[in-house]
């Protein structure tokens, strides 16, 4: 795979092009087409998309399907005009032209602060514009430095890209024998990505032939693997190492990692600097329920699936009803006997129709032929799905007289909408009507998508939502609060991670000694989620306070933390310094700023269970600003934040 699919000419009839645009997605194909010819004309005022409803027109046009119809034939015209003239782009837009392209997205200037954003997700100047813009060859050609990278998923390729990028030499090490982190691990039946590919993929790794708009974990591990080829990284990686301990050496200013490799042995591999790339959901969580060891069938946590126990035929009892289960359970549902889904919480669900459906063909073909449309299509996704809609309804207005259900006027209206859209799939089962609808803020909890098929599992007769608590499992089964068992032949844990655990089952010794769990003591800490006090040229990739709740993907965080790393450690090699340690009043301060949004956000104030605290109550996980604020701290490193050891 090449980096970025290239684009191919157009050859197609009018009437053919006419019928791709039947399944184009009309609101991010007129930019590119603007785009294209260099004809800003082409955006009027009428044609204008609605970016900021909860509930748009499903047109995506202010102006409703008379809209659409409208763009439709212009973009037949534009698109047969192109090819009549041998698809000949115009020269890469100035930033003017962008400029005029966000102001017709949001004539209210909302998104003009993030036109340099746009101008590295569109790779304008068609360079991958967050690649480092400087080589080790350059800097310090003679100094010996290396990194280990702990984890190959989708940020640890991620981070050894960039350094081979940067002619740093490094080595991955991956505990598992393949690539792909968390889409290795969840091999679940059902398992898919939650937030559409064009925007779930690196900025400069587009591909244009997604089957899917929310591809499955077979097609993702397939991307992740070819990215690895495509990266040239998969040589530099050393499957089955796991890394018990990372220890810094003061004397000697470097790491020293010990590493269980594939034959069972232990070995020591010296690095100048480490890279952390092993995620926040990679250690299964298995629920301290009394009894649970006693349970005399086969069990399994999602993370961990069983594909040798059989389920047709059989009595399924599952634990949890989060982001897994609430994926394998329509797919259980259709072979077990009987299914017993035991939930806690219910979950706010986004009704989604194309969840679980192919790419249109028209669309595919847009995306194929139609220089720039799949990057503004992207562009949309990460507007529309991330700041523009999503973070302005979950932050808090303290003036909001019931912070309990809702957490201001516009969660308010979020949540009349996702309860209608519950209640209205279960108008024949008002027993389930009770059970399903959550009574907290949405976007206290991760909010998930939905196109039908949870409820609709819930509504067989073969499956039961059990809303009792759970007393004890015991060999038999499930025990409820209530006295009653429910017997299982299977149990399945869908009860999720250790998130709050960062690093671990991993030891990190830094500075004088200092134990990186005993420093954090249960309440993980960084500044920009990526660098600690004590712990020089320690970097982490999804560290701590870089997850998302409601805006974004966790790989545009990934890919404005690979940056920062690769400008940290710029530094280092231009300025001669052995190592850099984040300062700790600049950290102190950071995470202050960071506890401050968290407060002001639906997840920080709500009592609800959540994987996005720690057992202090603080948030760990989140990042409660939008995503242009993250993107403007990790653009640079400010050398002033770190004291050098020289
Ligand atoms: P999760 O969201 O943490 O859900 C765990 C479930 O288990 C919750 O329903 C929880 O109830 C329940 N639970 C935990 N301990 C329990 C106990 N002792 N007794 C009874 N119930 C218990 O885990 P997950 O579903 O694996 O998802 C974790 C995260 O992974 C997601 O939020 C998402 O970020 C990611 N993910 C993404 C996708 C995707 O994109 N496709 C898919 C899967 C996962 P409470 O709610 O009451 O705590």
């Amino acid at each position: 795979m090449s980096l970025s699919q290239p684009i191919q000419p157009i050859t197609a009839s009018d009437d053919e092009i006419a019928q791709a645009l039947a399944d184009a997605h009309l609101p991010s194909l007129l930019p590119a087409l603007a785009q294209i010819t260099g004809d800003l004309s082409l955006l009027r005022d009428e044609l204008r998309p609605d970016t900021t409803s909860l509930l748009p027109d499903p047109s995506g046009f202010v102006g409703g399907a008379a809209a659409a119809e409208a763009a439709r034939a212009l973009a037949l015209g534009v698109l047969a005009r192109f090819r009549d003239g041998g698809c000949k782009v115009a020269p890469p837009p100035d930033r003017a032209f962008l400029r005029a392209i966000l102001a017709w997205f949001a004539p209210d200037g909302a998104i003009e602060p993030y036109l340099p954003i746009v101008e590295e997700e569109l790779s304008v100047s068609e360079r991958d514009l967050r690649a480092p813009g400087w080589s080790k060859q350059e800097l310090a050609p003679e100094r010996p430095f290396s990194v280990a990278v702990i984890g190959a998923g989708m940020s640890g390729l991620l981070i050894a890209y960039r350094l081979r990028q940067a002619g740093v030499d490094f080595t991955i090490f991956e505990k598992n024998d393949d690539v792909g982190g968390t889409w290795y691990d969840n091999t679940y039946p059902g398992c898919r990505v939650d937030v559409a590919n064009s925007f779930y993929s690196y900025s400069f790794a587009q591909k244009a032939d997604w089957p899917q708009h929310f591809s499955t974990q077979p097609v993702l591990l397939d991307y992740f693997r070819d990215c690895a080829e495509a990266f040239g990284v998969r040589e530099r990686i050393r499957f089955r190492s796991e890394v018990l301990l990372a220890e810094w050496d003061d004397e000697r200013a470097l790491w020293r990692v010990r590493v269980r490799t594939a034959d069972g042995r232990e070995e020591v591999v010296e690095a100048n600097a480490v890279v952390s790339a092993v995620g926040q959901l990679n250690v299964p969580k298995l629920p301290d329920i009394p009894g649970r060891e006693r349970f005399e069938g086969p069990s399994f946590h999602s993370a961990r699936w069983d594909h040798s126990v059989p389920l047709a035929g059989r009595r399924v009892a599952v634990i949890g009803t989060g982001a897994s289960s609430a994926q394998f359970v329509p797919v259980i549902a259709e072979e077990a006997a009987r299914l017993d889904v035991f939930q806690r919480t219910p979950n706010w669900m986004l009704p989604v129709e194309q969840y679980h459906a192919e790419i249109p063909a028209g669309q595919r073909w847009i995306l194929t032929h139609v220089p720039s449309a799949s990057h503004w299509h992207r562009f949309w996704l990460f507007w529309r799905l991330g700041d523009g809609m999503f973070l302005p309804r979950a932050r808090v207005d303290r003036s909001w007289p019931d912070l309990a259900h809702a957490v201001s006027a516009s969660n308010e209206e979020m949540r009349n909408l996702l309860t209608l859209a519950l209640k209205m799939q279960v108008l024949d089962r008002p027993d389930l009507a009770e059970k399903i609808v959550p009574d907290y803020p949405p976007a206290s909890k991760r909010i998930l998508v939905d196109n039908g098929a949870w409820i609709q599992a819930l509504k067989r007769p073969n499956v039961h939502l059990i809303t009792d608590a759970i007393r004890e499992i015991t060999e038999r089964g499930v025990v409820t609060k209530d006295g009653a068992l429910h017997e299982a032949d299977v149990i399945v844990y869908g009860t999720g991670f250790q998130a709050s655990k960062f690093l671990t089952p991993m030891r990190v010794v830094g500075r004088g000694g200092v134990d990186l769990h005993e420093q954090w003591a249960g309440n993980a800490r960084a500044y920009l989620g990526v660098t600690i006090p004590s712990f020089p040229n320690f970097f982490c990739m999804y560290g701590p306070n870089t997850n998302i709740v409601v805006n974004g993907s966790i790989i545009y965080f990934s890919e404005c933390e690979a940056r920062y790393i690769t400008s940290c450690l710029r530094l280092v090699l231009a300025g001669g310094h052995r190592a850099l340690d984040c300062r700790k009043d600049v950290h102190d301060a950071y995470n202050a700023w960071v506890d401050e949004g968290n407060l002001s956000m639906a997840w920080g104030v709500a009592k609800v269970n959540s994987w996005y605290k720690s057992e202090s109550g603080r948030v760990a996980q989140n990042w409660p600003f939008t995503l242009l604020e993250y993107w403007q701290k990790t653009r640079d490193v400010r050398p002033s934040d770190y004291e050098t050891i020289d």
